[in-house]
């Protein structure tokens, strides 16, 4: 088995995208991170993707449907099924060639379970790889600003998952930012101010450096405007078709950088956006946001209890 004939069956189990990361370059990552934890003779990740439809978000998009376009579609199926069996697939033929595979989601860690380590040597189960440094050292895409991992195929439309193996492969060469211009749209579309642009943290693979905002994702969890959090996937929320994600995905598609084009824009009117209360609002004039509705107030369970009109959030 070589690096090419590997691709060539990821393609053909229904990958769109596939990368291969030597497994030192996740050597300077916590046990609790690193691939070498679950698979010690691991030698080569394989970070597969598949497409998210940009269909799937145009329910969203016309705040008109949420469960059974963008979660099924884009969200819960890709990753569970469709996703999962090419990584079943590929993993199967992987070891048919007499390499062991091991398959994983591509789940982020935050708020995922800790289990006891079996032995003073060992980190605590689950050992969850992170799917930004992951498609990082593939050289599958790149870590925007806003925190979405970017890719020039699809931008942010895409799903991935992984597979460690004891056989040694071909490394793609790592990506530098070339993608996400900083625009910090991202930020300006979220009507919670949730997004902060001025406390970075940075991600490095390989000399690749990412600045990645800080994102307040316990607003995000019971964002209104279509964050998604399927079960047993912790406590950081799918935003690839929140107002911030289809914001990022709006100004991709803009810049002419991805591959998968469209003979029509995504965005055909103004989005909408709901306060944290689930209420209408608009923007004015000024740029800042009004409701246009005053219904009843439910809580969200957050603890937060109003918006400003210029995005600003009160929390009791
Ligand atoms: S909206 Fe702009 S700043 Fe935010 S992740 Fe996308 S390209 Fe980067
Ligand atoms: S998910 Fe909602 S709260 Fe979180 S950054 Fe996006 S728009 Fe803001």
């Amino acid at each position: 088995m070589n690096t090419e004939q590997l691709k060539n069956k990821a393609r053909a189990c229904g990958a769109d995208l596939v990368g291969i990361a030597p497994v030192d370059r996740f050597s300077h990552l916590p046990a609790e991170q690193n691939p070498a934890s679950i698979f010690p003779e691991c030698k080569s990740v394989i970070v597969l993707a598949r497409r998210i439809c940009r269909g799937s978000l145009r329910g969203v998009e016309e705040g008109t449907n949420f469960a059974s376009t963008y979660q099924c579609f884009g969200y819960t199926w890709v990753e569970d099924n469709f996703l999962s069996q090419s990584s079943y697939d590929l993993s199967l033929w992987v070891e048919d060639q007499g390499f062991e595979a091991v398959p994983l989601f591509g789940y982020n860690e935050s708020g995922m379970p800790k289990g006891v380590s079996v032995a003073p040597d060992k980190p605590a189960p689950n050992v969850i790889i992170d799917p930004r440094i992951a498609v990082m050292a593939a050289g599958l895409g790149e870590v925007g600003l806003g925190g979405f991992i970017i890719t020039p195929e699809y931008g942010t439309r895409q799903r991935f998952s992984f597979i460690l193996t004891d056989a040694e492969l071909d490394g793609d060469d790592v990506r530098q930012k070339s993608l996400c211009t900083d625009c910090g749209a991202c930020a300006a579309a979220c009507p919670f101010g949730a997004i902060h642009l001025d406390k970075n943290r940075t991600l490095e693979v390989e000399g690749a450096i990412m600045q990645v905002a800080e994102i307040d994702i316990a607003l995000c969890r019971d964002c209104p405007n279509g964050a998604f959090l399927a079960s047993g996937r912790g406590n950081e929320p799918d935003r690839i078709a929140a107002a911030c994600g289809r914001e990022c995905m709006v100004r991709l598609e803009e810049s002419g950088k991805l591959d998968n084009k469209f003979e029509n824009t995504f965005r055909k009117r103004e989005p909408w956006q709901l306060d944290a209360f689930k209420r209408p609002m608009v923007r004015d004039e000024s740029g800042g946001l009004k409701l246009v509705d005053v219904g009843d107030t439910t809580s969200t369970g957050t603890g937060v209890v109003s918006v400003h009109a210029t995005g600003q959030v009160f929390s009791k």
